[in-house]
């Protein structure tokens, strides 16, 4: 028998973000319901993370706000839009996929 796991969240569910220093692992979590402004440099070993203002931070900011639009907009609509998100890694076991 082969059983597959999927998990989903909506965006109501997520509370926040967070930026991880390849580097270092290092990082910091911004929550979305307080949100100001992505950390262009990691707190840790000051690397460089983005440049203010450019397309990469505006795209940043763009898709934050879009995920809190997001959020707000679940509770008036008649449906909740999901994302399935990967837990483990999962393995394709006879044409389908199963988490493992
Ligand atoms: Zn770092």
């Amino acid at each position: 028998m082969t059983t597959e796991q999927k998990t989903f969240i909506s965006f109501g569910d997520l509370l926040a973000l967070e930026f991880r220093c390849k580097a270092y692992r290092s990082s910091v979590t911004r929550p979305l319901k307080d949100w100001r402004q992505a950390p262009a440099v990691c707190g840790n070993c000051r690397a460089q993370w983005f440049t203010d203002g450019s397309e990469e931070h505006h795209l940043l900011e763009a898709s934050v706000n879009m995920v809190k639009r997001m959020a707000t907009a679940d509770e008036g609509a008649k449906y909740v839009l999901r994302v399935e998100i990967k837990i483990g890694e999962q393995v394709k076991v006879h044409g389908s996929y199963s988490a493992t």
